[in-house]
């Protein structure tokens, strides 16, 4: 977790000394800035800030006008967000199985094609890739949208290209476990002025006149209040100064600790782009060495993460939304039915990996010390044969 510092204290103060905190009164402009900052960094085209990561995926989707009838596919690990977005514009989430570089499986996605497809989302999870080429080659073949969820993986890059720029939509969060943190917040990366225009009406009820350089012909629709404000803007623009650092620093750990455990001969997994890897993770030929493993201080077993394994995603699983007749499955063409084993790859590659933890809090003097004691799990046949299925599916 990332500790704000006195940068974005004295940001803060600034905002707040100016007085005015709505973003789109014009007296000052730390989003605009934050936000041209962020398109120049990535290559997006536009980038909208937002209150959160959740926000953004919804705003992207209804930005792209995905709605009911409409089938999204996406991964069956990832923050449940990622799942439940599609709902809250009327669209239902296929879930897709993962592979060995711990995100959406491209063969998968094939699979899981159906005539009511219209978008993929991939999640770049815990500073990892998705194998990008593959997935926009399929996007373009089936005539589908991509909206990136890099709310994990902010700064990182795949063969050059920021994650999040490279789809037709992206999502940051900034929320206290990213890269960046404001508290709670997030951005949408938009790669045509449609489509920003379409977002800026949604993210602002519809009321998208309020920012005067804007084309306001885009015809206005209802929307939400999803804006963030001033004192947000301010702070990200902190925390855009401290990211080239903080992820030069992410890869020096990866290289630090890949180092150490190829040395300690421990099972790296497969990495989409691991030239410029930002975050580690092992998989085991079992679960039992992965339990093993994660009791190493930087290790934690991902099938242990809880809702972001969807066996845990309760409400998506049951199919409950706040009102009966809000029901998007009901709007669905065919019928969409989720259960425990629909993924169950997915579940077995979790129980037998673990993440590394490279996180800024610890120094690179510490995570060699922790990196060096790294070592791999001694199990005994026995055990091999005894232990399968102990985990249940649902935890
Ligand atoms: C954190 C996260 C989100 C949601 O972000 P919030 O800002 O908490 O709404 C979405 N997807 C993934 C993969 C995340 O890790």
């Amino acid at each position: 977790m990332i500790k704000l510092g006195f940068k974005e204290w004295f940001a803060a103060g600034s905002a707040i000394a100016k007085g005015d905190l709505l973003r789109n009164s014009g007296s000052h402009q730390f989003c605009a800035r934050a936000e041209k900052r962020l398109a120049e960094m990535t290559g997006a085209k536009h980038v909208l800030l937002i209150n959160s990561g959740t926000s953004a995926l919804t705003c992207a989707l209804a930005a792209l006008g995905v709605g009911p009838g409409d089938e999204v596919i996406v991964p069956a690990y990832t923050w449940m967000a990622s799942a439940a977005a599609p709902l809250h514009v009327g669209a239902v989430p296929v879930i897709c199985d993962i592979d060995e570089s711990l995100t959406i499986d491209p063969d998968d996605i094939e699979r899981k094609i159906t005539p009511n497809t219209r978008a993929i989302i991939p999640v770049h999870m815990i500073d990892r890739p998705c194998d990008m080429d593959r997935i926009m080659e399929i996007a373009r073949k089936h005539n589908l949208l991509v909206v990136e969820d890099a709310c994990q993986s902010i700064g990182v890059t795949y063969k050059g290209k920021h994650l999040g720029a490279i789809g037709d939509a992206g999502a940051f969060s900034f929320n206290q476990y990213k890269n960046m943190t404001i508290g709670e917040g997030g951005a949408v990366l938009l790669n045509s002025d449609d489509a920003l225009a379409r977002a800026y009406n949604y993210h602002d009820i519809g009321t998208s006149f309020r920012n005067l350089d804007f084309d306001t012909s885009n015809d206005l629709f209802v929307g939400l209040n999803l804006r963030a404000n001033e004192v947000q803007g301010a702070m990200l623009n902190a925390q855009i100064d401290r990211l080239p650092r903080r992820i030069e620093k992410l890869r020096k750990r990866y290289d630090v600790v890949r180092d150490s455990m190829d040395k300690a001969g421990l099972p790296i997994a497969r990495h989409n782009d691991a030239d410029n890897g930002a975050g580690l993770a092992v998989t085991f030929a079992t679960e039992q060495e992965a339990e093993q493993f994660a009791q190493n201080r930087i290790a934690r077993r991902l099938f242990d993460n809880t809702k972001h394994v969807y066996t845990n995603w309760t409400p998506i699983m049951e199919q409950r939304m706040f009102h009966e007749k809000m029901n998007p499955w009901a709007w669905a063409n065919r019928k969409i039915e989720y259960s425990d084993d629909m993924c169950v790859r997915t579940l077995d590659i979790l129980r037998r990996s673990c993440g590394i933890g490279l996180g800024p809090q610890y120094p690179v003097p510490v995570v060699r010390h922790f990196a060096k004691k790294l070592q791999a799990p001694e199990i005994s046949k026995s055990e091999i044969t005894r232990g399968t299925g102990k985990t249940p599916i649902a935890t």
